[in-house]
Order: structure tokens, then sequence, then C-alpha cells
């Protein structure tokens, strides 16, 4: 009896041709993630297992497994060779761990027969094994509907057998989907914002504006902290902390006071778009959500917009910030985002900002000074970090 994960993925079902390398990618993601743990993955019909690894291993392995994306659901299951015998013992195994809390549950036992030469069908393995775990604890009952305990048993090279199975973090696997720069401030939405296209398989490069000394160290640390708990579901965030105090100085001299926000995250716009072409990323992301503030009215949403010609995903666009909160407090982002340093953005913030800015005034206000120069200054000088996940080290 081996104690093995057996890992289901979802969407790549779907992808025709392109499968081999979808699933190959996500077998790369997971020996990345799982280094340094003695682990090993295998790939199977449409499944992959992970073995040999200590028992004492298991918890943390499994953790990290369903943060992976393209995992769609986890089973710890144990393996055996098809022999009845032997099946059966391990479905008893199983089950009496299954058991610890609920002597009397309800079950169902669901098979599955890859290997076709094995003797019996599918119903037929479901009806015996179920027989004789009725036989071997005498609490049990059968409820096919709605059972507390689903005894999975899938005959394949080997008999895998397994109770229930954990979600995984869905998606698709890291890296398939292109690159995409990230505009990470220190606030709860953004970090969101990355997760979700990470998710989707867009690896991230992220850009955080700072402004020193107005913004002090541990802004920038916030900053630095929120990129590697990111990296921990995205495998890595390439983060570029941009000079930003001579460009916002400038502005807040020279232009209008109530312009002074959108100004703000227009240049912001134009030094990502840079950024991005630098990394070869093919897309912005902003945590932005309409009506959050005044600057993300759809005027001011179109006026930031204006400045760049790469498309710009707003994946919280048409959510409350409480669903945001929900999602930060599930992926670890939201207590980092609530320390309460200083952003840029809360540094010039004008009384009554405009809430519909003008393009024909944002375009006025912006030939009074030669931002071009200081985006070229703060663009050769952002400093770059890198951050992976930090390997299991077992
Ligand atoms: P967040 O919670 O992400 O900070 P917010 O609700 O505070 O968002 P704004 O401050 O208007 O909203 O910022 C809107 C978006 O602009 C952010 O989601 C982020 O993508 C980007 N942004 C704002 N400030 C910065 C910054 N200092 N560095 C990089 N990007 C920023
Ligand atoms: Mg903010």
């Amino acid at each position: 009896m081996e104690n093995v994960i057996l890992v289901r993925y979802g969407e790549i079902h779907l992808k025709g041709l392109n499968r081999p390398y979808f699933e190959r990618a996500l077998l790369d993601s997971m020996e990345r993630a799982l280094s340094g743990s003695g682990a090993a993955v295998m790939r199977g019909e449409g499944r992959y297992y992970v073995s040999g690894f200590a028992e004492s291993a298991e918890e943390r392995i499994i953790a990290r497994l369903r943060k992976v994306f393209g995992v769609h659901s986890i089973s710890r299951a144990l393996a055996v060779s098809k022999e009845p015998g032997e099946v059966e013992r391990a479905a008893a195994a199983v089950m009496r761990l299954a058991l610890r809390n609920n002597e009397n549950a309800t079950f169902k036992v669901n098979a599955r027969r890859a290997d076709k030469r094995y003797p019996q069908n599918s119903m037929e393995i479901a009806k015996e094994l179920g027989g004789y775990l009725l036989k071997e604890f005498s609490g049990l009952k059968v409820d096919v509907h709605e059972p507390e305990i689903e005894i999975g048993v899938e005959i394949r090279e080997r008999a895998y057998i397994y109770a229930g199975e954990e979600l995984g973090a869905g998606g698709m696997p890291e890296g398939t989907n292109g690159r995409a720069m990230l505009l990470l401030s220190g606030g709860i939405d953004s970090p969101v914002a990355g997760y979700m296209l990470s998710k989707r398989g867009v690896a991230i490069s992220a850009v955080h504006f700072h402004s020193f000394p107005f913004t002090g160290e541990r802004a920038k640390e916030k900053v630095l902290t929120l990129s590697r708990l990111l990296a921990e579901h995205c495998g890595e965030v390439r983060l570029f902390v941009v000079p930003f105090t001579a460009l916002q100085t400038e502005l807040a001299s020279a232009c209008r006071d109530t312009y002074i926000t959108v100004l703000m995250r227009r240049m912001m716009m134009r030094i990502a778009e840079r950024a991005a072409e630098q990394e070869g990323a093919k897309a912005l992301i902003t945590g932005e959500a309409v009506g959050q503030v005044a600057s993300q009215t759809l005027e001011a949403l179109f006026s930031t917009n204006a400045t760049v010609s790469m498309p710009v995903f707003r994946p919280l666009i048409g959510m409350d910030k409480l669903e945001i909160i929900t999602i930060a407090k599930r992926i670890g982002t939201f207590e980092t985002s609530t320390l309460p340093y200083e952003d840029c953005c809360t540094l010039f913030v004008p009384k009554h900002p405009v809430t519909k800015p003008r393009i024909d005034v944002l375009l006025q206000e912006e030939e009074k000074l030669d931002y071009q120069r200081f985006i070229d200054e703060a663009v050769d000088k952002m400093e770059l970090h890198v951050f992976k996940r930090e390997g299991l080290g077992l």
C-alpha cells in the first residue's frame, strides 16, 4: 500500500490539439511547486499522481498543490495492486479514517474502471465493495443521493482508493497565457487583480510607484511582501519599483489641483506600458472597480485608458469592495494590504478631485511639463526584485 495524491485537472480537458502542451505545463508547474519535497509527479490517464513523499510532508504538499493553477481537485489515495483482497483492505483503511468523527455515516462507492481488462465493470465493483464495507463497519448506511462519505475506486495501472476530494485553485497552468504587467499598489485591490489574471495562466510582472521620502521604506517593504505572497500562487513575480517622486512633485506644482489624481494615474499607465514593453508583456492589469473612488468613474477610467494602446485588464471592474476583500483574505494578502503605510496616491489627493475629467483639460495640463523626460528617467531608474515561490525544503 502506498500513499499517493491524486490530482485532477479541469479546463485543460477542453483544449483539443493543444492539450499536451497544457498537460506538460501543469506537470512542470507542479514539479516546481514541490521542489525540495522529495515527491515525484507522474502523469496518468487524465490524472497526475504524486508519490514518494514522507507521510509527515503530506499536509504541506497538499496545501501547496491546492495553490497551483490548473489543479481542479485533489484526493489523498491509497494505491494498491488490483487484486480484490488488496482493494478491500485499502478501502477499509480509507473508510476507517473517514469515520473518525462519525461512526454512523452514510456513504456510497463510486467506481471507475479505466483498465477494461479488469473482470468486473464499474457497477459491479461499486456494489461488491459497498457490500464489503457494510459488513466491516456496522454503523454505515448507504445513501446514493447525498452520502456523507464518497469512497472513490479507480482501477487503472494500479487501484486507487480514496474518500472525497478537496478543491484546488482551478484556472490554467502558470505562464500558458503570456505575460501581463500589474500596477501593484499597497492596497487591497491590485494584488487580487493580479491573482485573477495569474489564475488564467498569465505570468505576472508588476510595477509599483514609490515616492520616497513621501512614502517611506515600510510602504515599499509592504509591496515587496505582497509580491512575495502573490508569488506563492503565481510561482514568480517580477516587481519593478519605479521612483515616482520627481514626476509627482512636478505635477503637483505645475498642474491644476483638482486634476492631480487623474494626471498621476495617466503617468502611471504610460510608465507601466513602457515597462511592459521591456518585459514582453502584452497587457496591463489594474485593481480598478467602477465607481469605487473619484478616479474610477467611467470618465476617469476613460481618460487613464486613453494614454496607452495595450489592452488594460480590470478583473475587479464589476465587484463590490466586500467581494474583493473576501478574495484578498482567501489568498492571504488582506492582512498585509491593510497595514497603515501611506501610498503615493494618498499624498497629493486634492480636497475635491474632479470626477468627470475632461480630456481637453488633461491635455492642456500635461502641456505644462515635459513629462516624457520624467517618464524616461523613471523607467531608467526602476529597480527589479524577483520573487519566486519558496521551495518546500522538506
Ligand atoms: P488598490 O487597493 O489596488 O490600491 P485603490 O482602490 O486604492 O486600489 P487607486 O488608488 O485609485 O485605487 O488605484 C487604482 C489602481 O491603480 C490600483 O488598483 C493599482 O492597480 C493602480 N495603482 C494605484 N497606486 C499605485 C502605485 N503606487 N503603484 C502601482 N500601481 C498603483
Ligand atoms: Mg490604492
